[in-house]
């Protein structure tokens, strides 16, 4: 190991304090290293990023006057800022927003802007500050946090020739007026955008790929990303590093339950309606998924001379549900197997919350701490669809056996695929072209785009 491990092959900046942010500096002991190095580009796009944000961010003198007279102008027409600000706001759960504070990341990057999330008491506790000497997350104090207000600022006419000092826009999935979304990427929208110090941004998706649609930022993207699908892999391990107190919840539990195992095998079960799906079609499609790939091994096999895995080996099996039956009715049948034959195998399930909860910064943490064991899996097993396993895949670098999503009792063939990339699917890319006309095969007319497999109708980056 160098110490170009340490900072992820460059993508870190030194400096920083250790002990306020452990994880910064001890990742690279729990995570193999990256096999794909971030590029010369990417890593003076983030260096040039941060002395942005550094100066303009909270706690300086300019935020401070730029925040001034954007507020005193927010009604009229756009004000001249030293620096131009994009505040984040969330919405859905935490893996939603995790991919899509990524992809705002990126927009920040590519049009200058200073990102500031809008985190609540239930996100405090998950990261580190990711900016030196300066903080992403917008202060409290700011008149931008209210929520009706921010409703106003939404964009009227797209083509509106004088743009506003606050701009508003919503790019979350389904949300009704999808108009703006369909256009985001559009040379016109972003034109009256760049005009704006203030841009408001709802995602709770990964809409890089849309981002790549616009032939500025296509060009830029490729420079900093000359592996197209490590996007949200650089991005996200830049980003998003756990606390001290996630990062003490996760290593406590690597140590005491995983760090042994020959072999750590992920299995993240989420269940979207637990009401129409039952329990057991769910663990069929598991079990027919990690048996048949042998993910996992048959146990009435074992006791055979033809039983996988060397004799003695362990493979640990991570389970992330919010339901504790699965982790249970795993364990119980390989409980089942006779001891000294074959491997063993062993299954942990950290938690069981039964639901998702909002605006809890415990839950919260408990999710985080399952996103990234889970990210440090030889094998990975996710359910299509789900946002949660997207942010493992990409930090892990694994390509996810991807579980068929079922929603009553049917069964599937087969079980599961694995992906073609790690790269998060947006799931809500635009069905038009910027002309209006029906944009039906993205990838005949984006070739770096191809169809997920896990959702027909989402895009990623290839
Ligand atoms: P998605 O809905 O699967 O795309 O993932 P999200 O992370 O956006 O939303 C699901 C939320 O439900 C998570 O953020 C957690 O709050 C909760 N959740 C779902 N599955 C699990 C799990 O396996 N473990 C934990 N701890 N929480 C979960």
């Amino acid at each position: 190991m160098d110490n170009r491990d340490e900072v992820l092959g460059g993508l870190l900046t030194l400096g920083f304090d250790e002990a306020s942010c452990i994880s910064r500096v001890h990742s690279h002991l729990y995570r193999k290293v990256s096999p794909h190095r971030p590029s010369p580009y990417l890593i003076s796009k983030l260096r040039n990023y941060e002395q942005i944000h550094a100066s303009c961010g909270p706690n300086t003198r300019t935020y401070h006057r730029n925040m001034r007279k954007i507020q005193l102008s927010k009604d009229n027409n756009a004000t001249a800022t030293t620096c131009n600000y994009l505040i984040w706001t969330p919405v859905n759960g935490l893996g939603n927003q995790i991919i899509s504070i990524a992809a705002t990341f990126l927009y920040a990057i590519l049009t200058d802007r200073v990102l500031l999330l809008k985190f609540g008491k239930d996100k405090l506790a998950l990261f580190c500050e990711p900016f030196l000497n300066s903080t992403w997350i917008l202060p409290h104090n700011s008149p931008f946090w209210k929520e009706i207000y921010i409703q106003t600022y939404q964009i009227e006419k797209d083509n509106a020739s004088n743009s506003k000092s606050v701009l508003f826009i919503n790019l979350q999935h389904s949300h009704s007026d999808s108009s703006h979304k369909e256009k985001f990427h559009c040379d016109h929208l972003q034109n009256l955008i760049r005009k704006t110090p203030l841009l408001i941004l709802r995602s709770d998706q990964y809409f890089v790929p849309s981002l790549f649609m616009n032939p500025l930022f296509n060009l830029e993207i490729n420079k900093m990303f000359p592996e197209k699908d490590t996007v949200f892999h650089h991005l996200g391990r830049y980003l998003f590093h756990p606390s001290n107190e996630a990062w003490e919840l996760i290593t406590n539990y690597y140590q005491a339950h995983l760090a042994k195992a020959d072999e750590l095998i992920g299995l993240q079960i989420r269940v979207f309606n637990a009401v129409s799906t039952p329990q057991q079609a769910i663990m069929d499609l598991v079990l027919s998924c990690t048996l048949n790939h042998k993910i996992l091994p048959k146990v009435d096999l074992q006791t055979s001379t033809s039983s996988v895995g060397k004799n003695g080996s362990v493979k640990a099996v991570l389970v992330a549900s919010l339901y504790e039956e699965y982790g249970d009715s795993l364990r119980r049948m390989y409980q089942k197997k006779p001891k000294g034959s074959g491997e063993s195998i062993e299954v942990y399930q950290p938690s069981h919350e039964r639901k998702q909860i909002f605006n809890d910064g415990k839950h919260n943490l408990k999710a985080w701490m399952e996103m990234y064991l889970l990210s440090l899996s030889d094998v990975l097993v996710t359910t299509s669809l789900s946002t949660f396993g997207y942010v493992a895949q990409g930090l892990g670098n694994l390509k996810p056996w991807l579980l068929y999503r079922i929603v009553r009792n049917e069964t599937h063939f087969p079980a599961c695929e694995q992906d073609f990339s790690m790269e998060p699917c947006y799931h809500d890319p635009p069905k038009h072209y910027c002309e209006g006309k029906p944009l039906k095969d993205f990838a005949s007319s984006f070739p770096s785009l191809k169809e997920c497999k896990d959702f027909s109708f989402g895009v990623k980056l290839v």
